[in-house]
């Protein structure tokens, strides 16, 4: 027998899931257009540009080598996500064990901890 209270739980983990693989596409398909966009950028990069639009250019690409690092980290953790999702540990905090508030899953669906862990973490 399930109680409301776990019914209502078990909404919020689908919703978040299915925001999570939605996510994942989105970081994806980003992924892949700056991969594309950046073997243009430096084609035309070595075709008969000024010192200072190399200047610009190496600039624009260190600033798309950070926001790909970014990417590829959300990207991670919505995978990880994901899997613990296969796994039916979702929503379960991965240091405690304990579940992680609804609330927080809906704000953070990618979240592997509740909030204690989490400021725990984030200041050792
Ligand atoms: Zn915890």
């Amino acid at each position: 027998m399930t109680t409301t209270a776990e019914t209502q739980r078990s909404y919020v983990l689908e919703a978040s899931a299915r925001e999570l693989a939605d996510h994942r596409a989105e970081l994806r398909s980003t992924l892949d257009r700056r991969r594309r966009d950046a073997e243009t950028a430096s084609t035309s990069a070595t075709d008969g540009h000024g010192e200072t639009e190399h200047l610009a250019i190496a600039e624009q690409l260190d600033n798309d080598a950070r926001l790909d690092a970014m990417t590829r980290a959300a990207l991670a953790d919505v995978e990880a996500a994901l899997r613990r999702v296969e796994l039916g540990t979702y929503g379960i905090c991965v240091e405690c064990g304990e579940q992680i508030p609804e609330e927080r899953l809906e704000l953070l669906p990618a979240t592997p901890m509740c909030i204690r862990c989490q400021t725990r973490v984030e200041q050792a």
